[in-house]
């Protein structure tokens, strides 16, 4: 059997010392002919390996350059220098695969993240990006753990579909056609009877409509899968394909959909804090670093580790749309115009300056807005009594703005189909979903997670594009 290795992270946690063992990664560095560092992406730390002087070939040593796979045996013994309790004292050497220094593109040394987007291919064999997919890992896993603990089921929504969930259109289109060569109706338009599903469709931008359906027969429902927006966003909060988690719940109202959102999200970084501290402690020294180029007045308050304790440790602030407003109507960074959108008046959308404003500078803790004007929000949140707002709800997260959008579904159909006709939603076309409110209609509600902005969060990056291995944006589908 080739791969009978122990893996570095039980190497350096375990109870090896003294045994002969077998490891095998890539050289991160080779130091005066004799000490590897070798990392094999279970931990972050790298293992010492010790070749003894004169004891290898000249031909081998030379190929042992950064970047190269080796095959090590050897005991695992007590080093004497600093930085590592253990050693591992080489008996074998072997290099499975060369790796030209000269070509190799990363160094060792630290590199910018704009660099080492260019080369996502290779980026993983960072310690930064190491840590960072490690952490999303663990991220979905405990996502899963936590829903498969309160008994949702795990629904599979489709990729390919015929709606555009919120109606806003920034989608992408799946077609089988020619796309040189469309099969076209007698007045120039396209065919889409003749197309691959008989109809124009598109990649989902949401999986919530199906995750109602579901709901409202098997009671707690969740998605988590990939979803698409052509938006031609070009910022750092946004990505044309990110990972959405979506949970929905029969039987629930406004309240409900916020205390699962807020339990939720301790939970997972909870989950965190427990099992991927090596990686998280890496990423806090890293952010650390990288703000002492910045002023101070830009610098995060809090570091890392000490900013996810706190939001598992305290309750998130919730406040109404409406008293947002005035806070941030008569505050000294309105007043001073500091803002680029000035807040005027009741109804306008916030914009992640407000957003950050509230939860950073206002409350200091992560925020859940609730009830926002009609006029903002999806055509299937609940409309309140007011006639003006619905039963929206959206967490704030310090560093990042919205995080978590929800709401409590309408279920009432005479309600639904007004707003609809209100806002141009095809009706006819969305009869599957009606149905749900023709046969046996309950109150529900979810919410969607934005799974990147989540790890940017977490991992206290501050770029979308660095948080998922190979990212889409406007004018880039490398990979
Ligand atoms: P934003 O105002 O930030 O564009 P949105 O209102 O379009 O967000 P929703 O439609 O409510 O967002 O989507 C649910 C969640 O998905 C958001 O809370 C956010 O976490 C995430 N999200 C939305 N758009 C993107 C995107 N382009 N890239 C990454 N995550 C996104
Ligand atoms: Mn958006």
């Amino acid at each position: 059997m080739f791969n009978k290795r122990v893996r570095i992270k039980e190497v350096l946690e375990g109870d090896l010392l003294n045994r002969e063992i077998t490891v095998m990664g890539w050289v991160r560095t080779f130091r005066n002919n004799q000490f590897i560092a070798l990392n094999d992406g279970s931990t972050n730390s790298n293992l010492q390996v010790v070749l003894e002087l004169g004891k290898f070939d000249e031909s081998l040593l030379k190929r042992i350059t950064t970047g190269a796979a080796l095959k090590i045996t050897g005991i695992l013994v007590a080093s004497l220098g600093k930085g590592q309790k253990v050693e591992l004292k080489a008996q074998k050497a072997e290099v499975l695969g060369d790796s030209d220094a000269e070509k190799f593109p990363l160094q060792p040394k630290k590199h910018s993240l704009e660099f080492l987007r260019e080369i996502a291919h290779l980026r993983f064999r960072t310690n930064t990006f190491g840590a960072i997919f490690r952490i999303r890992h663990s991220l979905a896993f405990a996502i899963h753990q936590f829903f498969n603990q309160k008994g949702f089921v795990y629904l599979h929504s489709p990729i390919i579909t015929a709606s555009d969930a919120e109606g806003a259109g920034e989608t992408f289109h799946v077609t089988s056609f020619d796309l040189e060569n469309p099969t076209k109706n007698e007045d120039g338009s396209i065919n889409y009877k003749e197309d691959f599903f008989g109809k124009p469709t598109n990649l989902t931008v949401s999986g919530q409509l199906e995750a109602e359906l579901a709901a409202l027969a098997l009671g707690d429902v969740y998605t988590f899968g990939p979803t698409f927006r052509a938006e031609n966003s070009n910022t750092a909060r946004h990505l044309a394909e990110f990972w959405m988690i979506e949970p929905e719940m029969a039987f629930s109202d406004l309240e409900d959909d916020m205390n699962l959102a807020e339990e939720f999200i301790k939970y997972i970084i909870k989950y965190i804090l427990e099992n991927n501290r090596e990686d998280l402690d890496f990423l806090a020294t890293r952010l650390t670093e990288e703000e002492k180029q910045k002023p101070q007045n830009e610098r995060s308050e809090m570091r890392l580790i000490e900013k996810l304790e706190f939001v598992t440790n305290n309750d998130f602030e919730r406040l109404t749309y409406t008293e947002a407003i005035e806070i941030l109507k008569n505050s000294a960074a309105n007043k001073k115009k500091k803002f680029q959108y000035p807040v005027d008046k009741w109804g306008i959308d916030l914009q992640s300056e407000h957003e950050r404003y509230l939860v950073e500078k206002h409350f200091k803790k992560p925020v859940i807005l609730i009830n926002y004007p009609k006029e903002i929000k999806a055509f299937y949140m609940r409309q309140n009594d007011d006639g003006k707002t619905v039963a929206a709800m959206d967490i704030l997260a310090p560093g990042i703005g919205e995080i978590v959008g929800g709401s409590q579904r309408e279920e009432r159909l005479d309600v639904l189909e007004k707003r609809m006709r209100e806002m141009n939603i095809p009706v006819e076309e969305m009869n599957w979903y009606l149905d749900t409110r023709r046969f046996g209609t309950v109150p529900h509600a979810g919410f969607g997670l934005g799974f990147e902005r989540l790890m940017l969060f977490v991992t206290g990056m501050t770029n979308i594009r660095d948080v998922i291995p190979f990212p889409r944006f406007p004018k880039n589908a490398e990979f």
